[in-house]
């Protein structure tokens, strides 16, 4: 069993310092990297030591491997959380990161590189006997028979990038006339955004949600799953509010899919955290893809279960057994989190600058990520997501009150902010009922002009 003493956060942000936090209560050291421009950041200032590993363009820092290792190198560190995006799913660097003999806080390189690609991800999925959306099987490589496919499953049909992410390059088909067209548009666009051009076609659902599975292996065939958490709310299919339990499934519902779900990892021999998601409509379940990292919106499902999955990723990297078997995950209460960007809450330009004030919410069952502070400078370099604001409560009744005062106690001065956003949703009657599909937010906002 090996013992990590000094941990190397490839990240930065919220997700750096809720890294370095996890490691401080497990008594191992940190060392943050950072960009020129992440010099002031609080994961650089609360880490044990904190290398620079080059200017703020991310190509040049945080996905800068050589001096990534490098860093790793001289600073002695024994392994290497990549957070979320940036590296975190780059098999290459999974797999450079345990030929240096470092251990990687991660599945396995194979694993991360069946699941990046998902064409090859839903074909896995497929023989682990997970429930598909139906769509070409693997790439389309030819325009007729993808006529042929798509008059078969009906349209509208969708075509996606095989190496997408973010919810880009996505393009919606409503009829044969503009198959070919979006086909080779989608196939452009995908070989521009992520360097190759595979695009596959799955059934466009009309009104779906999008819930998915938080799973967790040791990778030795034993593998839980913790719950699925509801992302329907979303904005150019990026998720803005994320809750666990979703308000839409049963506990028998729960426990069947998730029996579904914790098989497969354990057939595959997952290790690590993973999420696999779902669009869930008419009561089905379809696949669309798993994600091999941690989460933004994992803490709704740690604020559920009660456990720490940073520190349940450390454990299992060092080769421990799971800390809880199955029967001992017990689903409690309501979470719900909040995405808040350095933005305009009404056209989402993004908001940069100088932080004049701060005053986060505290109080019961209230947890903020962040590495705001006072007189910090967010720059503008990254990502505009500045803090997640997650609530508990025993009921979701209860937990929807709670971020009401939590979101009316938090002040962030100096920029625009997307509290406000969240806090109009609030007093939505039909987001208080969680009657929400993926489309749902879209539509409020179009509404609210
Ligand atoms: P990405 O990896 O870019 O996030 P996903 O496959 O996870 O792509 O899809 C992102 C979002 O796009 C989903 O949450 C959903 O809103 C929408 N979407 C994806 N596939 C479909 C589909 N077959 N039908 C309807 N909406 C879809």
């Amino acid at each position: 069993m090996a013992q990590i003493k000094k941990l190397l956060i490839a990240n930065r942000g919220e997700i750096a310092l809720r890294i370095h936090r996890a490691c401080h209560e497990m008594g191992i050291k940190t060392v943050a990297v950072h960009s020129t421009a992440d010099a002031d950041a609080m994961h650089v200032r609360l880490a044990d030591e904190a290398i620079c590993i080059g200017p703020p363009a991310a190509t040049d820092s945080y996905l800068n491997i050589p001096n990534i290792i490098s860093a790793a190198e001289i600073s002695g560190a024994d392994a290497i959380h990549p957070g979320y995006g940036f590296l975190s799913e780059n098999a290459k660097f999974a797999e450079i990161v345990e030929l240096h003999n470092l251990i990687f806080v991660g599945p396995k390189p194979e694993h991360i590189r069946v699941m990046g690609d998902k064409v090859e991800a839903k074909r896995t999925a497929g023989a682990l006997g997970l429930p598909l959306v139906p769509g070409s099987d693997g790439a389309i490589s030819d325009v007729d028979e993808a006529k042929e496919l798509a008059g078969r499953i009906g349209y509208p049909v969708i075509i996606k990038a095989a190496s997408g992410g973010g919810g880009r390059g996505m393009k919606v088909c409503q009829s044969a006339d503009q198959l070919e067209t979006l086909i080779q548009q989608a196939g452009t666009e995908a070989k521009a955004a992520f360097g190759d051009a595979t695009v596959y076609m799955e059934k466009y659902l009309g009104n779906p949600r999008h819930i998915e599975f938080q799973v967790f292996g040791d990778g030795n065939g034993h593998a839980i799953h913790l719950g699925e958490r509801d992302c329907s709310l979303q904005r150019r299919h990026q998720k803005v509010v994320e809750e666990a339990p979703s308000p839409v499934i049963t506990a028998a519902e729960r426990d069947r899919m998730g029996g579904i779900v914790a098989k497969a990892m354990a057939d595959m021999s997952y290790r690590g955290a993973g999420t696999i998601e779902f669009l869930w409509e008419g009561g089905e379940f379809y696949f669309i893809e798993m994600n091999t990292r941690l989460q933004v919106e994992h803490p709704v499902t740690e604020a559920i279960t009660g456990l720490d999955l940073v520190r349940e990723q450390i454990r299992v990297a060092e080769g421990h057994a799971l800390t809880l078997r199955q029967e001992d995950v017990v689903f409690r209460g309501h979470a719900i989190e909040c995405r808040i960007n350095a933005e305009d809450p009404r056209t989402f330009m993004p908001s940069p600058g100088l932080v004049k004030q701060y005053h986060a919410p505290g109080g019961m069952h209230v947890r903020v990520d962040s590495g705001l502070y006072a007189g910090y400078r967010v720059p503008p370099y990254y990502d505009s997501m500045i803090a997640k604001l997650i609530v508990y409560g025993t009921t979701r009744e209860g937990a929807l009150r709670r971020l009401r005062r939590a979101l009316e106690e938090f002040v962030i001065e100096g920029m625009k902010t997307t509290i406000p956003l969240h806090q109009a949703l609030l007093d939505d009657p039909e987001f208080r009922q969680g009657e929400y599909t993926i489309k749902w937010l879209e539509e409020w906002l179009a509404r609210q002009d």
